[in-house]
């Protein structure tokens, strides 16, 4: 299968030369060519299937030219190698729990795809391939920790020095090896200014293969459609139309949820709940998309302004805005409302949510109110440990640590402080 640039202006790649290279030379998204429905019969029967199983299945068509059967089976064992469960919170409202990875967060799957598949590609080759990623907070954590020791390929991540949470800061500058973490003095957007500088910049092009590790990348994007399947195989008993709320920031985890609906997954809706950066709420109430610069919340890893996604998603949808929107709402909700729900939910039935979640929780109660029949689970994107303060507050107690996060709180944090952009480049000069 090949991918095509949604700029229409970049030639047809294939699934390897789209991960290499990230983003199409005309700025486009890589979109997949072709998205062929899987038998019926698949879907019956996924409750026979395991996750891996169900994973190989529904990826198959997109890498296939480029990666091996045998060699899938074992990204996708070793990508895949921990729980998605799906526990019901209240009658008709269940969470599909997507961080009980090494990060505690849900990008923990698609960074361990992408860095599995890099890593063999660039198997035999003599040049190594160099991950720059800048992150505000958890992207940085799960790139690094589904990268750490894949050979072939250096990792470099920039993050704003002092605006990132303890706990994240420790999972991106304890691990070492292939894994370097530069301590930008400044902003997410000034770490994320001299990646794309980067990634333009022709004399770093002419001295090494840079790569980025975000959603825009198909091998981070296409995974996430795995959770989508996970979560049908354990509720389908429940003999409903089912409901998707998904927290979104990028829109990559709710676009590949509708990849995984137009690979025939039954599925009556989907939500997509975001915090007061609300351009896709706006857009879906008025027609008009108008991005805007994003404002900084308790959910901090859906503070987009301009989700890069999005466009994935109205291409599926063939940019028919009545086809859309009888498949996608979208609502937008405060810190306040956040903060409130988190208390509620532990009062009402004593789960834990984290803010993130809790978004996602608000956007399904809402949709709930006017459809009632059908079950409906919001994804938890991550851990609530890993908003401690917040989630702490909320509900008036102290969180123990779970094992993961216990783990990097006691190793040495290892960074390079840098300023500007040319320190950057120097630094890659220089390895
Ligand atoms: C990245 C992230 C999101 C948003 O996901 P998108 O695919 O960017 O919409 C939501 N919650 C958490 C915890 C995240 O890390």
């Amino acid at each position: 299968m090949k991918f095509y640039s949604l700029n229409s202006q970049a030639p047809k790649v294939s699934f390897k030369e789209a991960v290499i290279a990230g983003i199409a030379p005309d700025k486009g998204l890589y979109f997949p060519e072709s998205i062929e429905p899987l038998p019926e019969s698949f879907f019956e029967h996924i409750e026979e299937l395991s996750n891996t199983e169900i994973a190989f299945n529904a990826i198959h068509q997109f890498v296939s030219e480029d990666v091996p059967n045998e060699k899938l089976k074992e990204i996708l064992a070793k990508t895949l190698d921990f729980d998605f469960p799906v526990v019901e919170i209240e009658n008709n409202v269940a969470t599909l729990e997507l961080f009980h990875g090494p990060t505690m967060a849900f990008k923990d799957v698609g960074a361990r795809f992408m860095a599995h598949c890099l890593g063999y590609f660039s198997e035999g080759e003599n040049s190594q391939v160099t991950v720059l990623v800048a992150t505000s907070g958890d992207t940085g954590g799960a790139v690094a920790n589904g990268f750490l020791g894949v050979e072939g390929v250096k990792v470099v991540i920039l993050y704003p020095s002092g605006k990132v949470s303890d706990i994240q800061e420790r999972q991106l500058t304890t691990l070492g090896q292939n894994i370097t973490a530069l301590e930008v003095n400044g902003t997410f957007d000034d770490c994320q200014k001299m990646v794309k500088t980067a990634f333009l910049d022709d004399d770093l092009l002419a001295e090494m293969k840079l790569t980025s590790a975000n959603s825009i990348n198909v091998a981070r994007w296409l995974p996430q459609l795995f959770y989508f399947l996970f979560a049908y195989k354990q509720a389908k008993s429940k003999g409903k139309e089912i409901v998707f709320s998904v927290p979104s920031g990028n829109f990559g985890n709710i676009c590949a949820g509708m990849v995984a609906q137009k690979l025939g997954m039954p599925v009556k809706h989907f939500v997509a709940s975001t915090n007061i950066n609300d351009t896709v709420p706006e857009f879906m109430r008025t027609k008009s998309y108008d991005p805007k610069p994003s404002t900084a919340t308790i959910s901090n890893a859906m503070d987009v302004g301009d989700p890069s996604n999005f466009i994935r998603i109205r291409h599926l949808f063939q940019d028919d805005f009545e086809l859309l929107s009888k498949n996608l709402s979208s609502y937008s909700f405060s810190d306040a409302e956040t903060k409130k729900a988190l208390a509620d939910i532990h009062k009402t039935s004593g789960y834990l949510a984290d803010p993130h979640g809790a978004v996602g929780y608000l956007g399904l109660k809402k949709y709930q109110e006017d459809h009632p029949d059908n079950y409906g689970i919001f994804l938890e994107t991550a851990h609530p440990v890993k908003f401690l303060d917040v989630v702490e507050e909320a509900i008036g107690k102290k969180l123990p640590l779970p094992p993961q996060i216990q783990k990097v709180m006691d190793k040495e944090k290892k960074s390079i402080r840098i300023k500007a952009y040319e320190e950057l480049k120097a630094y890659l000069l220089a390895r």
